[in-house]
């Protein structure tokens, strides 16, 4: 049989505890009926022990996959299609469309008093081509090894669908064009008629309320809007730490628009005098 997952190993895996769901709270709700129509369920799978390796360090997480419940059951759905008109070969646009975001859980911070949290929205050039036109590979990495080097751990969320401020690869692309034309990063959104900053971080706040209920974590952020968002989605005890690395020539001007839009950087921060 064809499906997304096969239904006997989405039971395995429930029956494994290996496969949970749960609400906008972060509460767990039945992972094998269907969930309450139009209320916000999150499919979480792990965890899955992932050694990783970056810039040569080395650091043990525990890596976790979460989905929304609709887009799952959309693969779903069009897996049902496909099998019917035969037509696996397509399979990749199943999973093409699906945000799965990942939860990296370092250490033990469910036993620990105020762990360290990284909210990281995905970012192909930075994360993974190493692009210096941002600061999010070394932030990633940064994280990681502050977080594994903290008495208390902690976790870091990694946000799939947050390429280009929630914009989208696509997008992304063309506002580096309009920046190479003199605009900077929050006016190029604009003349693309796109909004400033369009990420969602209920799904993260979901997240941490699962993982950390409502107990106090400190935020490695330079965002102000990233902590008012969690605070709105009822995370209460959020303390920032700051989270300044991978400055460079070739970001310092992305850098001040964004201290000028609002981040907590300052001259020091970019290197200026
Ligand atoms: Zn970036």
């Amino acid at each position: 049989m064809f499906t997304y997952i096969d239904p006997s190993v989405r039971k395995r895996l429930i029956d494994a505890g290996k496969l949970i769901r749960i609400d906008a709270d972060g509460k767990e709700v039945p992972a094998d009926q269907p969930p309450v129509a139009g209320a916000k369920a999150i499919s979480i799978l792990g965890p899955i022990p992932l050694p990783l390796e970056v810039n040569g360090q080395q650091y043990k997480v525990q890596w976790y996959a979460s989905v929304r419940h609709t887009e799952l059951a959309k693969a779903q759905e069009l897996a049902d299609e496909l099998r019917e008109r035969g037509g696996q070969d397509s399979f990749a646009i199943l999973a093409s469309s699906m945000a799965v975001n990942s939860v990296l859980l370092i250490g033990d911070p469910q036993n620990a008093d105020n762990p360290l949290v990284r909210v990281h929205s995905s970012c192909l050039t930075g994360d993974v081509f190493g692009s210096q036109r941002c600061e999010c590979g070394p932030q990633f990495a940064s994280a990681l090894d502050r977080i594994s080097g903290d008495p208390a751990g902690g976790m870091i969320i990694y946000m799939s669908g947050h390429e280009g401020r929630g914009i989208g690869l696509w997008a992304k692309a063309a506002t580096y064009v309009l920046q190479d034309t003199g605009e900077n990063t929050y006016q190029a959104n604009r003349s693309l008629g796109l909004p400033d900053d369009s990420r969602d971080f209920s799904d993260a706040a979901s997240l941490l309320k699962y993982f950390q209920g409502d107990r106090p974590f400190r935020l490695l952020t330079n965002n102000p809007k990233k902590i008012q968002d969690l605070t709105s989605a009822g995370l209460r005890h959020v303390t920032a730490v700051k989270h300044v690395t991978g400055v460079s020539d070739a970001n310092r001007k992305y850098l001040s628009a964004k201290r000028d839009w609002g981040h907590d950087l300052d001259n020091e921060d970019l290197g200026e005098d």
